[in-house]
């Protein structure tokens, strides 16, 4: 079995490609990201690419919408946006979204028993569990928590102020013993200049009512599946704003601000 894992992970590796635009048919080991987290910090909220294509390219993911209109959370399938008051809602194809990614999961490992004091608990909780730091995951968790707290932000009108001063006065929500599902993606380190270095995850409620963009979350004896994902497809804007965008700064400590 350990060493299935280890030639798993060793062909992970050798696929480990990142191309830029460009369609391609489905495939489901591969992440489909649209922009980058840097560009979303700069104020490029103008959404680009429709749910329709995102949701042709996985089941589960997460983003925002156009003029930053929510937390996108895809899940089986589906699309919904957690609104700034919490609440959410589903969302019809052919809105737009400056920011998403997307992946077809399956289970590649699951990681039982986790009990988790803070969102920092689980990241170090499931951070132990991975056979590298190296690669993309995908997670989902289906449970039930002692406290779930998220926030969303609201819809933003030009010109777009940054989002390390929107999140100053985000609305947060909290829960108690609540369930629902926690998805979302683990990007290595390396990968800070495209995406949230370190797990992001979203929240949705299993009523699939209330959720957003996971601050803290606590839990006992839950189980979580993640699905390793060796290959990502990074599209990038094609926008005005992206392409005189100076991208070259250091990102770490605006999405600490933003993230946290
Ligand atoms: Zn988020």
């Amino acid at each position: 079995m350990l060493a299935l894992m280890k030639s798993f992970c060793l062909s992970a590796l050798l696929l480990l490609a990142l191309t830029s635009g460009g369609a391609r048919a489905v495939d489901r080991e591969l992440l489909t990201q649209y922009s980058t987290i840097p560009a979303l910090l700069a104020g490029l909220y103008d959404g680009e690419w429709s749910c329709a294509e995102v949701l042709a390219r996985g089941d589960l993911g997460l983003g925002t919408f156009d003029q930053l209109d929510g937390e996108m959370i895809v899940l089986d399938g589906r699309c919904y946006r957690a609104q700034s008051d919490g609440n959410v809602v589903p969302v019809v194809s052919s809105e737009k979204t400056p920011f998403a990614c997307v992946t077809f999961f399956d289970t590649d490992l699951a990681v039982s028993n986790l009990t988790a004091g803070s969102m920092a608990g689980l990241a170090a909780a499931l951070d132990q569990q991975l056979p590298s730091a190296n690669l993309v995951y995908a997670l989902r968790l289906d449970g039930t928590f002692a406290y779930v707290k998220t926030r969303s932000v609201p819809r933003q009108t030009k010109p777009f102020r940054l989002l390390t001063e929107i999140v100053k006065t985000q609305p947060t929500f909290e829960w108690k013993n609540v369930r629902g599902t926690l998805l979302g993606f683990r990007f290595p380190i390396f990968a800070k200049e495209l995406n949230v270095a370190g797990w992001h995850l979203h929240f949705i409620t299993a009523d699939r009512q209330h959720g957003g963009h996971v601050l803290d979350v606590r839990m006992t004896h839950q189980t979580a599946l993640l699905d390793l994902t060796p290959a990502l497809q990074q599209n990038l804007s094609t926008n005005a704003a992206f392409l005189k965008l100076d991208l070259g700064g250091d990102s770490t400590e605006a999405v600490r601000k933003v993230e946290k």
